[in-house]
């Protein structure tokens, strides 16, 4: 029935005002998402008390347990009320809503977390010997209790929401809500660089697991903040970015973003902070594929950390209840701060990629040159395969010499190959790479990675377009796993089904491989779920779940590839270049490495010191 008609008839319910529970309940539905919300808070409540070190620790997913602990400013004794009471704060006195430097300021957090779980507040006043501890417990505040610890506070939150129980009937898996908690703080962790982070996940009890942390940087903004992203975001990404330094109409712009080379499939590795905070704000986020428009095509998404800095009274930080939003006074400023900003940047680094690749290579040779290159002196056991050369070049020289690269005897369709930007192919060396002849200079091919790259493509195309077509096993294959990976894999199993790998359970550990994608071909199903599961349960990285799928899939895709050490013929290699230069990102492989190497005439001339 539609109660939304005002009942005319009946007795008009009066107004009345709401107790402090019932209030803090309501408020907390809007501060307290999910558990991961709940960690934003006491972590900043911790930066805010000025800590330097900060553990947490969950369990199930944050559900049953948060526990966040500082060696910030503390508590005195007799303000342990007033933290639980609604819109009490230490940060602000109210007079000036439009300069707020804090993260907190609402005075919301911690009585609405009182009301939604079992919260204990333990902790040592600045310049005081003697600890105390608070509990409340849906709403219900509890004496206060001597405790002893060191300087620094410990607020733990238990049964989050058991109180509204509607609300847990919305939390996610576990392991969705561990890596939102994750995402919380490596984006905290972006902004502090100078301090130190661990999150621990401690649901079976005891020590628990280290799932992330990161020591407290030292150095100059710059050099901590680039220490903080590599130990995040990897040093791949690290050696991959540039630096931002950007200043325009009172707003400024650091921080770091990847070069067009290094790209997800995704808008995940995106991290924006506006004066230090973290937001998830859909103008930057806009700006900032804008920015990227001409080096990336749409489905491609660069990684960025960036900090705008500015006075804190352009922008309105008040306007979303758990702060994830901010309103910028002059919100086109931003903007054209941010594409500006990054458009510079990327503009500077001109072609770096591509050449931090070929100048490492000819680096390397310099360093081997001898007067009979080594080149020549092949080992019999690598047989290389030789196109027939169309034109003198490279190749034939190589050929005359060497005296050990049997020439293929099939003719291939060439055309005008020689004149496609990847060349025509010429040999093929150690079984993996291929050597292409261009208009100005050679290629080098690494067939294992460009094949990874074109099969990824692949993939991901069909997925996107009605799901990858699947074959079906003559015979399925049974894996027997530990208990551990068939937890992770059966998390999964929808997910993979749609890459067209099917799989079922099949008593005790075991699992059955029904269907493989079409498109790799034979595979060793066996080895392929292995390594799915390796995937899953590697434990080095905590990613979210979109960039779990895109390394699943980078690994099945490694399964379809032509392995090294194949022997590729002639229209076999000119084939992979020709869908290597109809492929967009053909030029890196899914781990950003290249998949080739090209080396103009002139660098080969100033090999053999001729210019
Ligand atoms: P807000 O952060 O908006 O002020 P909270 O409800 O999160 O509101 O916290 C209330 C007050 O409790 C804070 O203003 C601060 O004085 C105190 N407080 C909370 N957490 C800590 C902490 N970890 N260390 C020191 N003081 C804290
Ligand atoms: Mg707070």
């Amino acid at each position: 029935m539609n109660t939304h008609t005002p009942n005319i008839k009946g007795d008009r319910p009066e107004i009345r005002q709401l107790d402090d529970a019932a209030a803090n309940r309501i408020a907390a539905g809007e501060v307290v998402e999910r558990p991961s919300s709940a960690v934003k808070e006491l972590v900043e409540n911790s930066l805010d008390a000025g800590a330097t070190r900060i553990d947490i620790a969950y369990a199930d997913g944050g559900k049953t347990l948060i526990r966040v602990s500082d060696d910030g400013i503390g508590i005195p004794e007799d303000q342990l009320h007033l933290a639980l009471s609604r819109h009490a704060t230490s940060k602000i006195d109210g007079t000036d809503l439009l300069n707020i430097s804090s993260f907190g300021f609402r005075g919301e957090a911690l009585p609405s977390l009182g009301a939604v779980g079992r919260l204990t507040i333990s902790s040592r006043g600045f310049e005081t010997d003697h600890a105390s501890e608070i509990t409340v417990n849906g709403g219900d505040i509890r004496p206060i209790k001597p405790v002893a610890r060191s300087k620094g506070t410990t607020v733990e939150l238990n049964d989050l929401f058991h109180a509204t129980p509607a609300r847990l009937k919305f939390l996610r898996t576990d392991r969705a809500e561990a890596q939102a908690i994750t995402d919380v703080i490596k984006r905290l962790a972006m902004s502090e660089p100078y301090v130190g982070f661990t999150l621990r996940d401690v649901s079976g009890g005891g020590q628990g697991r280290v799932t992330f942390r990161s020591d407290a940087q030292s150095g100059d903004l710059f050099d901590a903040v680039l220490g903080r992203l590599r130990s995040i975001l990897g040093t791949e990404f690290a050696e991959n970015s540039v630096a931002l330094d950007f200043e325009r109409e009172g707003l400024s712009l650091h921080g770091y973003a990847s070069l067009p080379t290094y790209s997800r499939g995704a808008a995940i590795g995106q991290y924006l902070f506006v004066n230090g905070r973290p937001v998830k704000d859909r103008l930057l986020l806009g700006a900032v594929r804008g920015a990227y428009s001409d080096y990336l095509s749409r489905d491609r998404h660069p990684v960025v950390a960036l900090f705008i800095e500015c006075d804190p009274t352009l922008v309105d930080v008040n306007v979303h209840p758990a702060k994830a939003e901010v309103r910028f006074r002059d919100p086109a400023g931003a903007r054209s701060l941010i594409v500006s900003g990054l458009r510079h940047a990327l503009s500077s680094a001109g072609h770096r990629a591509s050449s931090t690749v070929a100048d490492a290579t000819l680096g390397a040779f310099q360093a081997e040159a001898r007067p009979v290159a080594p080149v020549y002196q092949m080992d019999q056991r690598s047989r290389s395969t030789m196109v027939p050369p169309v034109q003198s070049g490279f190749a034939d020289v190589q050929t005359e010499y060497s005296g050990r690269v049997e020439p293929v005897i099939e003719t291939v369709e060439v055309e005008d190959a020689a004149e496609k930007p990847l060349g025509a192919a010429r040999a093929q060396l150690h079984e993996n790479y291929i050597i292409a002849q261009t208009p100005d200079g050679l290629v080098i091919v690494d067939q294992h990675a460009a094949h990874e790259r074109l099969v990824y493509e692949k993939l991901k195309n069909q997925m996107a377009e009605n799901g990858v077509a699947s074959q079906a096993l003559l015979l399925p294959e049974v894996v027997d796993l530990s208990e551990n990976e068939r937890l992770v894999l059966i998390d999964v199993l929808d997910e993979l089904a749609k890459f067209g790998l099917v799989i079922e359970e099949f008593g005790g550990n075991a699992v059955c491989v029904r269907e493989t994608p079409a498109i790799l071909g034979e595979v060793n199903a066996q080895a392929l779920v292995r390594d799915i599961c390796d995937e899953l349960t590697d434990q080095t990285t905590t990613k979210v779940v979109a960039d779990k799928i895109e390394a699943i899939l980078s690994r099945v895709a490694c399964h379809g590839s032509i392995r090294s050490g194949r022997q590729m013929r002639a229209e076999e290699m000119n084939a992979l270049l020709r869908e290597m230069e109809a492929t967009p990102h053909s030029g890196q492989c899914n781990h950003g490495r290249p998949t080739y190497v090209e080396l103009k005439l002139a660098d080969i001339e100033r090999l053999f010191g001729r210019t």
